[in-house]
């Protein structure tokens, strides 16, 4: 039952109406048995700041920030972690009991964490991410973090450079036209592939990992050819939980309840 106790999370965006967020995290606040509900809040483009900057007054104890909101939330933010600084992108406020906002990015963390519940370590390996958005610049940053060898490939090849320009120790690939391609890992930070879109972002090989950050639907078609073909497939709702999570912990300071985070993500 919600009452006059009950603390609030949400999550800010526009459009923010499909967001899985609030299934997925009032699920963990049930399982946990948190006296929490969560929320989504559509805030128009623009408005990110000042939402960001009202949330020790409205008593809002986190959020979640996702398109269009995520640079706007790091300059409202009074703290980044080094994760959020380095990009410049916040997709987790926390809310100190005094009012600090702290800022955190759980994208790349919780892609990793995706990537190590299948037995996959990148430390070492060689991992085309295709795409240059968001997602792909905290994935590049954290892969590079953890030891990978890292070259995006993006269809505007300027797009591409200018992420490798803004992550340290990312090369530029060419974009690959749907052939196959060498890396030992290969990641799409692309839409291609979400809802009905029938179409490969790359032709996977039997020797590769291949990992897609598209979730809806479950089974792409890259991660249903990646299976065909022999290949080692990860798929997006792995990193969806995992971020979810990350966030929840540092809100609550309760270990997240991960099986019914993914069952609720589902
Ligand atoms: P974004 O910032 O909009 O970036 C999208 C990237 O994909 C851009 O480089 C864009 O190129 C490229 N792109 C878009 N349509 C394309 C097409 N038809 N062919 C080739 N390239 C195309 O989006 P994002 O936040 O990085 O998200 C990317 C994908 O990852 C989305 O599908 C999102 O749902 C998914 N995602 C999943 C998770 C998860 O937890 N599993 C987390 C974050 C994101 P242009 O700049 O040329 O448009």
């Amino acid at each position: 039952m919600i009452t006059g106790a009950t603390k609030l999370a949400a999550v800010i965006g526009s459009p923010v109406r499909h967001s899985r967020s609030p299934a997925i995290h009032n699920a963990a606040f049930a399982a946990a048995g948190l006296d929490w509900v969560y929320v989504a809040l559509d805030v128009a483009p623009g408005a990110g700041y000042d939402a960001v900057r009202a949330l020790p007054t409205l008593g809002i104890a986190g959020i979640n920030v996702t398109m269009p909101h995520k640079a706007d939330a790091a300059r409202a933010c009074d703290v980044l972690t080094p994760a959020a600084a380095g990009l410049a992108s916040v997709n987790t406020v926390i809310v100190h009991p005094d009012g600090t906002r702290v800022g955190d990015s759980t994208d790349g963390e919780g892609f990793l964490r995706s990537l190590s519940d299948e037995g996959l370590d990148p430390c070492g390996h060689s991992v085309l991410v295709l795409g240059a958005g968001g997602a792909a610049r905290a994935i590049a940053a954290a892969l590079v973090g953890c030891g990978a060898h890292v070259a995006v490939a993006a269809r505007r090849d300027r797009a591409a450079a200018e992420l490798a320009d803004a992550v340290a120790g990312v090369e530029c690939a060419l974009w690959p036209s749907s052939g196959s391609v060498g890396a030992e890992i290969v990641v799409n930070a692309t839409p291609i592939g979400m809802g009905d879109d029938a179409n490969l972002v790359v032709e996977p090989r039997a020797d590769q990992w291949v990992v897609d950050l598209v979730y809806h639907p479950v089974e792409t078609p890259l991660i249903a050819r990646a299976q065909t073909v022999g290949a080692r497939p990860i798929g997006g709702l792995g990193m969806l939980v995992h971020q979810a999570a990350l966030s929840f912990e540092a809100w609550t300071g309760v270990a997240a309840p991960l099986d019914a985070m993914r069952t609720a993500a589902q």
